[in-house]
């Protein structure tokens, strides 16, 4: 079987997590960020502006349009792109070399425009695409999140059925039906060890 996931010049893996808009890629990064500390986990540059809750340097570095333009100019991403035709976001390249060259488990979790770049830029990377049980539950999750307002959502709609197409171009695929399930999958195939079950 093809070694996946190795980069060159060091012994570690990068895995890339991409898939439709609100399949629920957030979730999944938030429930590793909570249960596999173990996993390095990239923080995004982002254009946008920070959410009820979400934290400069855990959820996004928050910065403004000439900071990622400098960034963009410095070399100093190792991918980027405007999600859903608005906001810029990028995976800054230092972070993720030093943590494949500490030998971390290291994951991204980016939309799929980005997980193309990575490609180029990383061929050895290791890419799964999380998905949901049907498009019928993907539209359901987009409406119930309540976070966009109705053009946002029909917009993000017409990136998600185009965005379910790109399946194929993935390593491995994983169902998003359950979110602690579908992460323990997810770690499983980084060849990360599931943490033994709670209680009884
Ligand atoms: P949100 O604004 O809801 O946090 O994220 C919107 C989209 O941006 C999600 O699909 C997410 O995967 C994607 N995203 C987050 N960070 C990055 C990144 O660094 N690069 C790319 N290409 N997409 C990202």
């Amino acid at each position: 079987p093809r070694e996946h996931g190795r980069v060159a010049g060091t012994s570690s893996r990068l895995t890339v997590l991409a898939g439709p808009t609100a399949v629920g890629k957030g979730t999944v990064a938030a429930d590793i960020r909570t249960r596999y500390p173990q996993v390095w986990l990239s923080v995004s540059a982002t254009t946008r502006s920070p959410r009820p809750g979400e934290v400069e340097g855990v959820h996004y570095h928050f910065v403004d349009e000439a900071e990622f333009d400098r960034m963009v100019e410095a070399g100093e991403l190792l991918e980027w792109a405007q999600v859903h035709g608005r906001h810029r976001y990028g995976t800054p390249r230092g972070p993720v070399e030093q943590a494949l060259r500490e030998g971390r488990p290291a994951l991204l979790e980016i939309d799929l425009q980005g997980a193309r770049q990575v490609r180029q830029n990383m061929p050895g990377a290791f890419f799964v695409f999380l998905k949901p049980p049907s498009i019928e539950e993907l539209v359901r999750r987009l409406v119930g999140r309540g976070t966009e307002d109705s053009e946002e959502r029909a917009r993000r709609l017409r990136t998600a059925e185009v965005e379910m197409a790109a399946e194929s171009e993935f390593d491995v695929s994983i169902v998003n039906v359950d979110v602690h399930q579908a992460t323990d999958e997810l770690v499983s195939w980084m060849g990360v060890p599931s943490p033994a079950p709670v209680g009884e």
